[in-house]
């Protein structure tokens, strides 16, 4: 797809809908709503945005976040003249969602992880951008569109998340040059930074210290793994993003070769979250039919989570 695709398919559209990806990140939240802005500003309408369950906290600061639905609130049926995917990997990343999707006339793919197979009527996957956000901004710098500080500040999230602050080596020249644009659009970048990275609930606190003294280590300390229960869950009446970070704390392990975080889901399905410092662990999500970047990947293993660590272990070791 090219940027005039883009344009042309907005202008065509009467009923559009912007998908975000399933346990949603400050990228996928950031890049919708910024979609959202660019056309409600630009073209006078106005795209209905789904994010599948709830919306972690800390990212409820972004503007018109309250506007975004879950997809109970989209009548049965419904067909949508365009809709866009963005930051979602795979088409099963957007959950429930994707029999809308499929139903819709036009269907839209705009992404940077690497794994991403180009579903849909129109790709832009770019795998080289630190994010979506990143992809965004070229776009509409592109595309004269004007950017007001509420697109600026949903697109400097989404920079500002997927680069770990700036910290990742997903970060370029090009991620800080767009940073300083976005500055200079009147954004705060310390309000923002310390939203999405410097506010914790207690619980959340509490839950990641209890999974990381559970920690344990394999191959002389190079794999860490942490499990997290539903009944550890109960137990700190934890939300389902009160997990985000224990993966990037295992990481920081001096011996750490590759991080693993699994969660239970159900009793025969895990959730698993893998970083490393040099192996590619979208290889090993792939394995378990998951994907993601090089160094930071997830997957779901359908087995119970002590299963699903034991054979995720013996995966890992086979990259060392
Ligand atoms: P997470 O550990 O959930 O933060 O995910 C790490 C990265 O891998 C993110 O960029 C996700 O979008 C991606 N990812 C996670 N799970 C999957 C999956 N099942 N399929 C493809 N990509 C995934
Ligand atoms: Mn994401
Ligand atoms: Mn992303």
């Amino acid at each position: 797809m090219n940027y005039q695709d883009f344009k042309e398919n907005i202008i065509k559209a009467d009923d559009i809908i912007i998908f975000s990806h399933v346990n949603p990140d400050g990228d996928t939240l950031g890049s919708m709503i910024a979609l959202y802005l660019i056309i409600k500003n630009n073209y006078k309408k106005e795209p209905v945005m789904v994010v599948a369950g709830e919306i972690p906290d800390i990212y409820c600061f972004l503007p018109q976040i309250d506007k975004a639905v879950t997809f109970d609130k989209i009548e049965k049926d419904r067909v949508f003249d365009l809709a866009i995917a963005i930051d979602v990997a795979a088409k099963d990343r957007m959950g429930a969602g994707v029999p809308i999707f499929d139903r819709a006339k036009v269907k839209m793919n705009i992404d940077h992880h690497k794994t991403n197979n180009g579903y849909g009527d129109y790709a832009l996957i770019c795998p080289d951008a630190c994010s979506a956000g990143e992809i965004l901004f070229d776009m509409f710098e592109s595309l004269k569109f004007p950017i007001d500080k509420d697109t600026a500040d949903a697109l400097y999230t989404s920079i500002l998340t997927d680069t770990g602050g700036f910290r990742y080596d997903n970060t370029t020249a090009k991620s800080f040059r767009i940073a300083a644009k976005l500055v200079e659009c009147g954004i705060n970048a310390g309000e923002i930074a310390r939203y999405c990275f410097e506010t914790k609930a207690k619980q959340m606190v509490l839950l990641q210290a209890n999974a990381l003294i559970n920690a344990e280590f394999f191959e002389n300390q190079k794999i860490v793994c942490t499990c997290i229960t539903n009944s550890d869950m109960e137990h700190f009446n934890a939300k389902e993003d009160y997990t985000e970070g224990i993966v990037g704390t295992l990481r920081q392990i001096k011996t750490t070769e590759v991080a693993a975080v699994l969660k239970e889901v159900t009793s025969q399905s895990t959730k698993v979250s893998l970083r490393s410092k040099n192996v590619d662990v979208s290889k090993i999500a792939g394995a378990f039919n998951g994907g993601g970047h090089i160094f930071a990947a997830g997957c779901t293993i359908q087995k119970p989570i002590k299963i699903a660590k034991e054979k995720l272990v013996e995966e890992i070791k086979k990259y060392l």
